[in-house]
């Protein structure tokens, strides 16, 4: 219950984080929030010697929308984008995905970096923002790139970042107009890991679905874009029928297995019930107007 002992860091710019990282290529870790690195350190599952703390750092607690995309700085907390009325009104299920994280009291210091960064697939995020086809900026000394969350989470606890790169920005694109976007969880009480949930985002030309995005939580070893879905919903109007056969192929795509939480089949089950509940969601949303500027 009690860590190793390490070294604690508090830079005060990127280039002071990037200097720690070279100097401590294979013992530091970068803390945000630290909701699931000190846990995991209390546990001894983690035993980094140095801890590179970014909350002196600035410039990492954007919120805003900038060239055509929702910039949530790295640091931001979950409080933050759950009580944001930007949020809330523009991207709904971004709003949904940060209300079901866990309790108040983690989410005042958990951030959407450390959410997306820890690449674990019970985490609530990765689903949502895959759904809004976001990217993340990753900033070194050479210089930052901008990767597509697909590419960005590789496998459960393991992201594209190279050892020296900070992750400093998430892009989420404007909705389009008629765009309605959603996060669904099922979880054993109140402020647990998702049993399984689903993020979705439509986005309607009259009837007609122009865009879809899926993403699924905790039934693969990383979040789960369900593109069989996604390509089936496209150019069709999201009538029942449609929206039952797109739920039935996101839980062909999931990847659950039996746990204590239930057999892989209950998980599954409980992936179409929740795609179509979001699909109908979300499709209401668009309907409705979708997203105001
Ligand atoms: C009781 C409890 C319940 C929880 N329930 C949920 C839940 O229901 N849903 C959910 O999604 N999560 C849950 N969590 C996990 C936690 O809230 C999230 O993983 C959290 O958002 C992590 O953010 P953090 O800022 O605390 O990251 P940290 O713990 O500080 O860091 C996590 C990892 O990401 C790395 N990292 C962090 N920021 C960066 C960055 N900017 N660049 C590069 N690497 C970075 C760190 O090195 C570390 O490896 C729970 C945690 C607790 C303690």
């Amino acid at each position: 219950m009690i860590p190793e002992d390490f070294t604690y860091f508090a830079p005060g710019s990127l280039p002071e984080v990037w200097d720690l990282l070279r100097q401590h290529p294979d013992d530091a870790k970068i803390l945000a929030g630290g909701q699931s690195l000190i846990p995991l350190m209390k546990f001894r599952l983690a035993t980094p010697a140095y801890l590179i703390d970014l909350r002196k750092v600035p410039g990492l607690d954007t919120l805003a929308e900038r060239d055509g995309a929702l910039v949530i700085g790295a640091m931001v907390r979950e409080a933050a984008t759950e009580h944001s009325q930007l949020i809330q009104r523009r991207y709904p299920g971004i709003h949904e995905a940060s209300a079901v994280v866990a309790d108040p009291l983690v989410r005042n210091f958990a951030t959407i970096g450390g959410n997306i960064a820890h690449a674990d697939p019970a985490n609530d995020h990765p689903a949502m923002l895959l759904a809004l086809r976001a990217s993340v900026v990753a900033h070194g000394p050479n210089g930052q790139r901008t990767i597509p969350l697909d590419d960005f989470l590789v496998d459960t606890m393991e992201t594209s970042l190279a050892p020296d790169e900070v992750l400093t920005e998430i892009h989420v694109p404007q909705p389009a107009p008629r765009s309605g976007s959603t996060y669904l969880k099922l979880e054993r009480k109140v402020g647990d890991y998702a049993i399984a949930a689903v993020g979705v985002q439509i986005t309607l030309d009259g009837d007609v679905c122009t865009q879809a995005g899926i993403g699924l939580t905790n039934v693969g070893p990383k979040a789960v874009r369900a593109t069989q879905a996604e390509m089936f919903l496209t150019g069709k109007q999201p009538t029942e029928d449609v929206i039952r056969e797109a739920a039935r192929l996101a839980a062909a795509a999931a990847q659950p297995v039996s746990d204590l939480h239930g057999p892989e089949d209950y998980k599954r089950a409980m992936i179409r019930t929740l795609t179509a509940r979001a699909l109908r969601e979300a499709t209401q949303r668009a309907r409705a107007g979708g997203v105001s500027a």
